[in-house]
């Protein structure tokens, strides 16, 4: 390697994990499907990364050749149905792209500069979940490049396993690829290792693979029109009694709109949750005073709620509607009856609402709520330079059915506090998914912390949810071990099996998701 070329990979050993001990033999930027699998044809291990945002330090390079996708970002097609971009574009742009075409893609994760290959490959899930699905809903098609350099155009719909099996036509001739036998947890939120499912579609088998089957070069993506005009209240809640009660109606008032298309009809597409640790910290951080966002002292839990109005609605009317909301000659509207839903659980005094107009307030609320994963990265940050360099993340991403979520949340509790640990948990109570983190003050936190996570993973289990939600496996030991715990050395077994068929050699990803 050149000089310039080692400045070049250096700038790629490190993810947003901060995985240690990255080192690559080199990056490469292809910019076609073709040149992809020239460059598979060739090489003996490879990464593919997007824009490198993994939680989980399978976008951290151990010794691959790294195959960077941010010179693909052509757009083939966008219409209001949907858009075929090449996996290196980022969900940003995509979303501009699809604005002018009066569209919208709903199921994007809290950072838009992910690209479309990594959120294909982690199958990653934005707080709308509880409305819109995962990314895997959304995907109808995909080119993916194989280890042996064949190039597979994928649509959904028309390739489908018969008898526990894909059988596939490649450049190394005539494969099968085995289903795994086991049962994925029937929750909203999965990205565990492989997709397995009786009859499931070749398209699924790559999502939220994490690099290690094939190299995505092009999606097909769905997507909404119009766009929904969104606003956000924040709730504070005295007690999580309070909260989840209320989260309760609105999941229900909102699931009944779904169903009957009442224009009237409460629609919540995502409701986020932030505990005391989690409102103390933006506290701290002087998070509050930055945004202009003053959660009451007193508060257990604050609730964000995203939340769909008509499109037709003016500023006007909407205030006109929150000021007479609950007198009894009120309009019946979306919005009225929202009033009415927290009036009647004793939250309409303490509720903010933020108009889809409005737009400095609403960035001021999402940015008031990024402030909780910022000021515990910033802690952990903090602890690994003045305390122990081998301080590192602790934190789980698990979720159960809602019907079990203040069960689970009190077994995060108590797991914790067993074991002495200062922890926020946040996250997206709308789908039972949360985050909880470790805030480590000490390398023995971290070790006691990661023996907490494995024992939330049994829990969550146990309770028919999954221990791995929304950012993937990657090289993480804990979220490994979660996946072992979850499907067993045998379901692990039946994964190398899959990869075995399509990567006889172990090029592609090595190391992430599993072992070889
Ligand atoms: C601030 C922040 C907020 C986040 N919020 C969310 C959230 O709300 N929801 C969520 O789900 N995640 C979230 N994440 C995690 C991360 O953004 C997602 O996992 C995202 O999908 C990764 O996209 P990427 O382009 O950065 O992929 P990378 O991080 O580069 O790669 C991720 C994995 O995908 C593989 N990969 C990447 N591109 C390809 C390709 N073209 N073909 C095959 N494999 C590929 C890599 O090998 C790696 O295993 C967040 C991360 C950060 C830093």
């Amino acid at each position: 390697m050149t000089n310039d070329e080692r400045q070049t990979t250096d700038a790629f050993l490190e993810d947003a994990a901060h995985y240690p001990g990255g080192h690559a033999r080199g990056v490469v930027f292809p910019r076609s499907a073709t040149e992809v699998a020239a460059i598979l044809e060739g090489a003996e291990a490879v990464l593919p990364i997007g824009a490198q945002s993994s939680l989980t330090g399978g976008a951290t390079p151990m010794g691959e050749l790294i195959v960077a996708t941010s010179k693909m970002t052509r757009v083939a097609d966008v219409s209001a149905a949907g858009i075929t971009v090449e996996a290196g574009l980022t969900v940003a742009a995509m979303q501009e792209h699809l604005a002018r075409a009066g569209a919208w893609f709903p199921p994007a994760p809290t950072f838009s500069g992910a690209t479309a290959g990594g959120i294909v490959s982690t199958n990653a899930a934005g707080a709308a979940t509880f409305k819109y699905g995962s990314t895997r809903d959304w995907v109808d098609g995909l080119v993916v490049v194989l280890a042996d350099g064949t190039i597979l155009d994928v649509r959904r719909g028309e390739h489908f396993a018969r008898g526990g099996r894909f059988t596939l036509v490649t450049r190394s001739g005539r494969i099968t690829v085995p289903v795994p036998s086991y049962v994925m947890p029937a929750v909203v939120k999965r990205s565990a290792g492989y997709h397995a499912a009786a009859g499931m579609d070749l398209v699924d088998l790559f999502i939220g693979a994490e690099g290690t089957l094939g190299v995505v070069t092009q999606v097909t993506f769905r997507s909404v029109s119009p766009a929904p005009q969104t606003s956000l209240a924040l709730i504070p809640c005295r007690s999580e009694q309070q909260a989840l009660a209320f989260v309760g109606l609105l999941r229900r008032a909102s699931r009944e709109t779904w169903q009957t298309s009442d224009p009237a009809g409460i629609d919540a597409a995502a409701i986020e949750d932030m505990d005391r640790r989690s409102i103390a910290i933006l506290r701290e951080d002087g998070v509050d005073t930055r945004t202009q966002v003053a959660i009451p002292a007193g508060t257990t839990i604050a609730l964000l709620v995203q939340l769909e109005l008509p499109p037709a609605l003016t500023p006007a009317a909407a205030y006109d509607q929150i000021a007479g909301a609950i007198s009894p000659s009120a309009p019946d509207t979306a919005l009225t009856r929202f009033c009415r839903l927290l009036n009647a659980a004793g939250l309409l005094d303490v509720t903010e609402l933020a108009l889809p107009a409005d737009r400095r307030r609403i960035a001021q609320l999402v940015a008031m709520r990024e402030g909780v994963p910022a000021g515990v990265n910033q802690r952990v940050g903090a602890a690994k330079r003045d305390v122990d360099p081998r301080i590192e993340k602790t934190a789980a991403d698990m979720v159960v059915p809602v019907e079990h979520f203040a069960e689970m949340m009190e077994i995060y509790r108590r797991g914790f506090d067993a074991r002495r640990l200062d922890y926020a948990i946040w996250g997206h109570v709308s789908d039972g998914n949360v985050h909880p983190n470790v805030i480590p003050r000490s390398l023995d936190d971290v070790v006691r912390g990661k023996e907490a996570i494995l024992e939330f993973g049994r829990e969550v289990a146990r309770l028919g949810g999954c221990p791995l939600a929304e950012h993937g496996v990657g090289r993480n030991g804990v979220k490994q071990a979660l996946l072992r715990q979850l499907y067993g050395e045998t379901g692990i077994e039946e994964m190398r099996a899959v990869k075995r068929a399509l990567d006889p050699h172990w090029k592609l990803a090595p190391g992430v998701i599993f072992g070889r």
